[in-house]
């Protein structure tokens, strides 16, 4: 017999942490629903699934009711020592592929579903308050599944060290496909919508991501997990379609990572770091250019060598003083050739910097000449 599996969980709309799991390496398959503040959900629903993932991977035919008793008092001794992290809990819904069978260990009010010829069948009873009163009679199936006590379990991993544990056996046949599910899908969509979107959707990857969107459509309040595994007539198992391939590392898939920070860097260096550089590149030019320009102006009245341009920027002088003579400005300026005197004359050097204050000598000296 061959699996084909897909799975998918979501935050959803409302919650800011995703504290469900799922567990995807064959022949295990398994969803935890974690609760508890701080981190807490987060870590129990991750240490049960690591718990159940390492217990049958060193024991293949671990009996399942061991391994999950096993992950109760892992969550527990982890909630003990963390004052962060008590009252920390989980559901855990799993299953392990026998060949024409599955073994299923069950706690909580995760599900798991068979869909066989059509029918939607749910194998897992809900440990819950609710449920306990439909049975007793005392609501009916439509008015839990509003209940708002609904989510209250009577069962979970991490509450007590004595924990009891649904296990049973289902037989599969081929083209059989059984779904595990965490609440959030199950208290927003009905069990007639999921039969209908498993129906409608033959690649389980396609049948789980559109059942997380279904109860993302109803609003999300909840994290949402869900894993579909198709059976098959055949050999092997093949890797899964999503999550870590059957014999690697690091199993328990939670939400996607978040984005890589390198986007963010990239955007730095394209809007801020870039533009600066640009401008002290310009700047840099400007100042060297400044520095080869000099002019002849006024100082305090007299005529003086000046070393940059006549011009101010922002309050920015981009020339200095360098030499004040003591020839009288304001009658080089009535001489024609040195009108703009007040404005600076310009001069590619230096030296011809000095020949224009040579030239305004002299022709003071004419004009003053008797
Ligand atoms: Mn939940």
């Amino acid at each position: 017999m061959r699996v084909r599996v897909g799975a998918t969980t979501d935050v959803g709309v409302v919650r800011e942490q995703n504290e469900d799991a799922y567990l995807v390496r064959a022949p295990i398959y398994a969803v935890a629903d974690g609760m508890g503040g701080h981190q807490g959900g987060e870590v129990a629903s991750r240490l049960a699934l690591e718990t159940v993932d390492r217990k049958s991977r060193e024991d293949h035919e671990v009996d399942l009711r061991n391994a999950v008793r096993d992950a109760n008092r892992v969550v527990l001794d982890r909630a003990s020592g963390d004052t962060n992290l008590s009252g920390m809990g989980t559901t855990l819904t799993m299953l392990r592929v026998e060949g024409p069978r599955v073994r299923l260990a069950h706690v909580g009010d995760s599900r798991a579903y068979l869909l066989r010829d059509g029918e939607l069948r749910q194998l897992t009873d809900d440990h819950t308050l609710v449920n306990r009163m439909v049975r007793e009679g005392k609501l009916t199936e439509d008015e839990a599944r509003i209940h708002p006590q609904r989510s209250i379990l009577t069962r979970a991993l991490g509450v007590d060290g004595e924990l009891e544990v649904d296990v049973f056996t289902v037989d599969l046949d081929p083209g059989d496909r059984v779904l595990l599910c965490s609440d959030g899908l199950t208290s927003i969509v009905a069990d007639d919508e999921i039969r209908g979107i498993l129906m409608s959707h033959p690649d389980p990857q396609a049948a789980c991501d559109e059942l997380v969107a279904a109860a993302i459509r109803g609003g999300g309040p909840d994290n949402i997990t869900v894993v579909v595994l198709d059976v098959e007539e055949g050999e092997d198992d093949p890797p899964p379609a999503r999550g870590a391939p059957a014999g690697e590392e690091s199993p328990p898939q939670t939400e996607t990572s978040p984005p890589p920070k390198r986007g963010l860097l990239r955007r730095l260096v394209l809007w801020v770091l870039l533009p600066l550089l640009l401008l002290s590149a310009a700047l840099l030019l400007t100042r060297a250019y400044i520095d080869t320009q000099w002019f002849v102006g006024v100082h305090e009245e007299n005529v003086a060598l000046y070393r940059g341009i006549p011009v101010e920027v922002l309050g920015f002088e981009l020339f200095t003083l360098v030499e004040r003579t003591d020839l009288p400005a304001d009658r080089a300026a009535e001489l024609q050739p040195y009108q703009e005197l007040e404005g600076g004359i310009t001069a590619d050097s230096e030296g011809q910097a000095r020949e224009v204050i040579e030239q305004i000598e002299e022709d003071l000296e004419r004009v003053t000449a008797p």
